[in-house]
């Protein structure tokens, strides 16, 4: 398409890390926040535990302690519901936790390496946001790096005043990546809370299910369920990102060059997100 310089166009696609670009199934935080809790004597379903996924892990902490089912676990076992210090206390022994895991969940998901290398020969910047903290994504990094995942920008959820879903880590991003204008970013992400930290930064935001939270199936699982069975969960996690307000919901990370062809098309109209 011949380009105008009047004409805004995408110009950078910001991805989330765990579910998105690495760890198919965004499987090792769902673990180790039942872990926690099965520490404490309470049972946290895996569909409980992957509800808030994509938030500030201790937000997520938060909001599943404040579920029904599990407060009144709580309550039945330490006669009050869960305070604010049960929380941080939680906090601090996940994180540990999720440092150890985040080393055994570092696969990077099939076709984002070349999926990113066919954005970058676009001319397109590549950034990245993640509910991790800093010591998390120590770890996370420089094997990702190692396996040929390396985002121009990274920030995470300790760089930030506040998590998703509020969009603080996506302008961020922009910032470091030299973008001035919101609606030239795609956020790319597996979670409810993606959608919206890319909808609220005033991003076009793109979710994608088969290797993500909302699907949470590990490539084991993934790889063994019957097509009917499948068909059957992704159907359940489009709906869902569609409606968190998502523009496109992809099948997979491969996907998202297509939607940017759709993305340049309506900001040539003069759509903004
Ligand atoms: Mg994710």
């Amino acid at each position: 398409m011949a380009s105008n310089l009047s004409t805004p166009q995408v110009e950078a696609v910001i991805f989330d890390w765990a579910g998105t670009t690495v760890d198919f199934g965004c499987c090792a935080p769902a673990a180790v926040f039942i872990e926690v809790f099965k520490r404490k004597g309470v049972e946290v379903t895996l569909k409980q535990a992957r509800g808030p996924m994509g938030m500030h892990k201790r937000d997520h902490i938060r909001i599943l302690t404040q579920l029904d089912p599990v407060a009144e676990q709580w309550t039945a076992k330490y006669g009050a519901r869960p305070t604010e210090e049960d929380v941080e206390a939680m906090f601090t022994e996940f994180v540990p936790l999720q440092v150890a895991a985040i080393a055994s969940h570092a696969d990077i998901i099939s076709g984002a390496v070349e999926t990113i290398a066919a954005l970058r020969d676009r001319g397109l910047k590549i950034g990245s946001t993640t509910g991790y903290n800093a010591e998390m994504m120590a770890v996370l990094v420089p094997l990702a790096t190692a396996s040929g995942y390396s985002p121009d920008c990274m920030v995470c959820v300790s760089d930030v005043p506040q998590g998703r879903p509020a969009p603080d880590m996506a302008l961020e991003a922009m910032k470091r990546l030299g973008i001035g204008d919101p609606a030239c970013c795609v956020k790319v992400g597996d979670t409810v809370a993606d959608i919206h930290e890319g909808l609220n930064a005033k991003m076009w935001s793109i979710g994608v299910v088969d290797h993500g939270n909302e699907v949470g199936l590990s490539r084991a699982e993934f790889d063994a369920t019957p097509a009917p069975r499948l068909a059957e969960r992704r159907k359940i996690a489009q709906r869902r990102l569609a409606n968190a307000g998502a523009h496109y919901v992809a099948n997979t990370i491969r996907d998202t060059p297509t939607c940017i062809d759709t993305i340049n098309k309506r900001l040539a109209t003069g759509e903004r997100p």
